[in-house]
């Protein structure tokens, strides 16, 4: 649905500053932060600052945010020095192993990522 705050949301609490993150890049509609149990040497999360739950919703809602989250994306991989490439994750839903419902795009990077995923 259209964008709503949801006062539980772990990801709208950081955007707020409310609860600590390292944020590495932020601009006017999101907000990348380095996850908390990364998967690589680089591994930031870019999230809108509105509460959608995944990427459909955000396509749907808003598909120039869908945009600024693969633009920010790129402007974090060249700030963390992904010459070498890296690897953009929207999970989307149970089957993919989404596990917080505000959307984020996962960046990876700084080693070689196997393909396909577990
Ligand atoms: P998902 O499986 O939903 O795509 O990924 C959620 C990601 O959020 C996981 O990689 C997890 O490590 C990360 N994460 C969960 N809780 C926190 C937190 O409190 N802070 C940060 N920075 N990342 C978190
Ligand atoms: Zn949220």
């Amino acid at each position: 649905s259209a964008p709503m705050p949801d006062p539980d949301c772990l990801f709208c609490k950081i955007v707020a500053g409310d609860i600590p993150a390292e944020i590495v890049h932020a601009t006017e509609h999101s907000v990348a932060f380095r996850d908390v149990n990364p998967q690589a040497p680089t591994h930031v999360l870019v999230v809108p600052r509105d509460h959608y739950v995944n990427a459909a919703e955000v396509a749907h809602w808003a598909p120039a945010m869908a945009a600024d989250l693969i633009t920010t994306a790129r402007d974090v991989a060249e700030k963390e020095g992904l010459e070498g490439g890296y690897r953009l994750v929207f999970n989307t839903g149970a089957d993919a192993g989404q596990t917080v419902f505000h959307a984020h795009l996962h960046v990876l990077g700084g080693r070689h990522l196997q393909w396909p995923p577990g």
